[in-house]
Parts: C-alpha cells; sequence; structure tokens
C-alpha cells in the first residue's frame, strides 16, 4: 500500500483533475490524499471573515463563486447528463451546508469547520470522476478517522485503529479522502494548519505504516533554494529526514513544517513528485545518509527578534531559565539565540503574546523588539564541516546581519536579516554557496 497526495494545483482545474486520475490508474494499491482545488482554501477563509463581520453579501458572493467553480468543473469532466445533474444537485447540497454553518457563532471550530469544506468538495468530485471512468474506488470521510487529539503530537495509533476499521468496512484498491481535516483531542473538528494535506499523507502512511508517501505537487521535486525568488535553483535527489525537516520548518513552502515528523520512527521513504511531468524522479526523502555537506537554503518570514539587556545580571546563575520560563509559561517557542555577557537575542515566529511576554521581561531587563525578520537557513548534514560553508559569511560585507546560529547543529546554520533583505540574501547565497567556482583558501 502506498500514500499519494496530491496538492492544490494538482486539482486545481478540470485537466489538471484528468491527469491526477491517469497517475493513479496503475493498478497499485494507494490511499490518495487530496487537498482542496488551489484558491479554494483562501476563499474560504475570507468567509470565516465574513462570518466574524456578519458581512451577509460578502458570504453570499463567495459562496456563489465556489459553487460555480465547482458546478464548472463537473460539467467540464463528465459526459453523461445525469451524472452532471446528480452531482450538481449534491454540490448545491453541500453549498447550503455551509451557508447554514456561517449562521452559527463564530469560534474555533466553526473555523475548522469551514475552511476544510474546500476538500469535502474536491474529493466527491474526483471519487466520482474515477467510479465513471469504470475505477473503482472508495471515499473515505477523513473526519472519521483523522482523531489526531493534537496537531504537534498525533496520536498515530488511534488514527491508525480507526482508519483501519473504515478501510475493512469499504473494500478497494483505490480509497480517496480529504486531507488538512481532522479532529481534536475534546471529539471537534480541527485542521492541521495551512499546506496540512502534506501531514495528512504522512499521519495516513504511518497509521498503516506504507511502503511509501508520494507528495505529488507542481515542482519536479525539492529544489535547493526557493524558485520563488530565486532563478537557477536545482532539484535535490535525496534528503535526509533531519534535513527535510529542517528546510520545511524554516519555510520551504514545498512541505508542510511537519510532514516529515509521523515517518521518521517507522522509516517509510517520502516522494516528492510533479503532477505535469510524472516520470520525472522526483526528490527522495528517507533516513539513509547518501552524502554530507550543504544541500539547501530556506527563508521564514514573519519572525521577530527580542534583544534582552541587563548591565547587571545576565549570566548570573538562574538569570537565563528565568527568561525561558517566561516564553515557555506561554507557550511560545524560540527558534534562535545569541547571547554575550550583557545581552541576550532571540527569535519567535509566534508573536501572539508578545505583549505579555515583553511586560514580563522588563521587570528585570530592557527589551527590544524588531519585527519582519527572516530567519534565512542553510541546511545539509554535517554542513558546518562543508569546505564551502566559510563563503556564507561574506554576506556579512553586503547585507546588514542580526544573528547568526552557528554549531547549534551540525545540520543547520541559520542567519537572520531583515525581511527587505530575504531576497538578495537568498540570491547571494545561491551564487557563493552552490556556484562551482572554488576559491583557494590561504591560512
Ligand atoms: P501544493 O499545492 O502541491 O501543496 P505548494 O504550493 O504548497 O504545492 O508547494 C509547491 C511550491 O513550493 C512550488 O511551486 C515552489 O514554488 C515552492 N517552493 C518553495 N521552496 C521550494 C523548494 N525548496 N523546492 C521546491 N519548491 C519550493
Ligand atoms: N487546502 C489546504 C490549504 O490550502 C490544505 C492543503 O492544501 O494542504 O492550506
Ligand atoms: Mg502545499
Amino acid at each position: 500500500m502506498k500514500v499519494l497526495k496530491f496538492g492544490g494545483t494538482s486539482v486545481g482545474s478540470s485537466e489538471n483533475l484528468l491527469k491526477v486520475r491517469d497517475i493513479l490508474n496503475n493498478g497499485e494499491k494507494k490511499i490518495v490524499v487530496l487537498s482542496a482545488m488551489s484558491g479554494v482554501t483562501d476563499q474560504l477563509v475570507k468567509l470565516t471573515i465574513g462570518v466574524k463581520n456578519q458581512d451577509i453579501t460578502g458570504i453570499t458572493q463567495i459562496l456563489d463563486r465556489l459553487r460555480e467553480k465547482h458546478l464548472d468543473v463537473i460539467a467540464t469532466i463528465f459526459d453523461a447528463k445525469e451524472t452532471r445533474v446528480a452531482l450538481s444537485n449534491h454540490v448545491n447540497v453541500i453549498i447550503e451546508e455551509i451557508k447554514e454553518v456561517t449562521s452559527c457563532d463564530y469560534s474555533e471550530e466553526l473555523y475548522s469547520r469551514l475552511v476544510t469544506y474546500g476538500e469535502t468538495l474536491l474529493t466527491y468530485i474526483f471519487s466520482n470522476l474515477l467510479t465513471s471512468n469504470g475505477i473503482k474506488n472508495s471515499l473515505l470521510d477523513a473526519k472519521k478517522f483523522m482523531h489526531v487529539d493534537t496537531v504537534e503530537n498525533p496520536n498515530i495509533n488511534k488514527v491508525s485503529t480507526l482508519l483501519k476499521k473504515e478501510i475493512l468496512t469499504q473494500e478497494a484498491d483505490i480509497y480517496i479522502t480529504q486531507g488538512f481535516v481532522c479532529k481534536n483531542d475534546l471529539g471537534k473538528i480541527s485542521h492541521l494548519k495551512r499546506g496540512g494535506s502534506d501531514y495528512t499523507a504522512t499521519i495516513i502512511g504511518a497509521a498503516l505504516e506504507v511502503e511509501e508517501v508520494q507528495i505529488w505537487t507542481d515542482i519536479d521535486g525539492f529544489h535547493n533554494n526557493d524558485p520563488r525568488y530565486v532563478e537557477n535553483t536545482r532539484r535535490i535527489e535525496h534528503l535526509t529526514y533531519n534535513e527535510a525537516a529542517e528546510l520545511a520548518y524554516f519555510g520551504a513552502k514545498i512541505l508542510h513544517p511537519q510532514t516529515v515528523s509521523p515517518v521518521i520512527i517507522k522509516g517509510i521513504p517520502v516522494l516528492l513528485k510533479n503532477t505535469f511531468n510524472p516520470s520525472a524522479a522526483g526528490t527522495v526523502i528517507s533516513g539513509e545518509k547518501r552524502t554530507t555537506g550543504l544541500k539547501a537554503i530556506s527563508a521564514k518570514d514573519n519572525i521577530t527578534a527580542i534583544k534582552i539587556k541587563s548591565n547587571r545580571m545576565l549570566m548570573a546563575h538562574g538569570y537565563l531559565r528565568r527568561i525561558f520560563e517566561v516564553f515557555d509559561n506561554y507557550q511560545t517557542s524560540i527558534d534562535m539565540i545569541t547571547t554575550s555577557e550583557i545581552a541576550i537575542s532571540l527569535t519567535i515566529d509566534d508573536d501572539k503574546h508578545l505583549v505579555e511576554i515583553v511586560r514580563e521581561i522588563e521587570a528585570y531587563a530592557e527589551v527590544t523588539v524588531e519585527k519582519e525578520h527572516s530567519i534565512i537557513c542553510i541546511v545539509g548534514e554535517e554542513v558546518i564541516a562543508d569546505n564551502e560553508a566559510h563563503k556564507l559569511f561574506k554576506i556579512l560585507n553586503y547585507i546588514p546581519v542580526r544573528m547568526i546560529s552557528y554549531g547549534g547543529s551540525n545540520n543547520n546554520i541559520s542567519i537572520l536579516v531583515d525581511t527587505k533583505d530575504k531576497v538578495n540574501t537568498l540570491k547571494f547565497l545561491n551564487q557563493k554557496l552552490f556556484s562551482y567556482e572554488k576559491e583557494e583558501l590561504v591560512i
């Protein structure tokens, strides 16, 4: 058994849905995890804002757009009139259901219920597309088995038991299910955060101990730098779990930050493939360490830097513990840290409790907050021992670097820059670290 996940662009049009159908139709047993059509989740997020603001006109417009988008797909990919009518009726029922949900009071659960409807709509249409093409399949409702309890630490055993029960009652070679949606420990509908269908795929992969998880997207694999900002990036053939986890956590959009964590213990490989070039090799992510040294660079935005300065007692016994406890109490994790004798600088990406954190620390130190920074992360197994890694420090001549973290792990060197310098930093590092000209090192 394999798990195959297809992302928003891969299922984003009638034409692409037919491509996905052809990729699946190879006689192998599989679970297929689908995202919503591209743009749909964004619309649903807007819908939740409409609910918050009680903007009835806005809500109606969004629902009309969603209805039209999905009815258009049905009109294009189904030949038989009765099928088109039946499916369109069902899509109308789902849209009416969404409308009813929008009349409820706003809550976290309401948000999750609304934003996950894109997956509900699309999987229904896609399962019927396979059926109408004579490809036997079974549509599984992810809300019945993705009972992860917590997003950070999903209860794989629980998902496994529930999913196996679902599969046993619906024998099929191809199972279709929704990415993104899940249930929390209170049994309420929740979601795995934006881009979470990748994570659904690996949670299912771990729950069923499958032979492989495939993530099908719109690019030919993991690249050595962010192709949205840098030209001439290259596909990477293989990444270790560690490398992929670091890159995804530090902003590589191709993978949800937590994608690899469920499959590491079980050693299940993750293969990244291109829906628009299915025969291309893609990128393999596994536990095997094939090469060491510099592999790739990624960037994570919306980072807040906090400098804590105290002339008297910074390095005094217990002082750092006091500072960290404040962050811990507000469940705010720290990404980078640097220290000097009188000051400590650290970064956070979740500034929900920033005001409270600053207020508490200001009781015994001077605190400065700088927003809109980006962490640029240079990743590879043993990257700190790479002969070329020293070149990255040339960046100091060109771009104001706020912090550097070197040696915290052998696999990651991070630098913090102002977000307005992010693209130039990525380009500069690409040139310095991935060009083939070698420099003689004279000591
Ligand atoms: P999907 O909708 O299939 O989940 P995403 O948009 O989430 O696709 O991820 C694929 C996109 O990630 C690519 O189109 C590319 O622009 C972007 N991306 C960012 N960093 C990388 C990288 N290092 N390698 C490949 N793609 C990357
Ligand atoms: N549809 C969801 C999103 O846009 C989940 C996903 O695409 O993975 O975030
Ligand atoms: Mg994605």
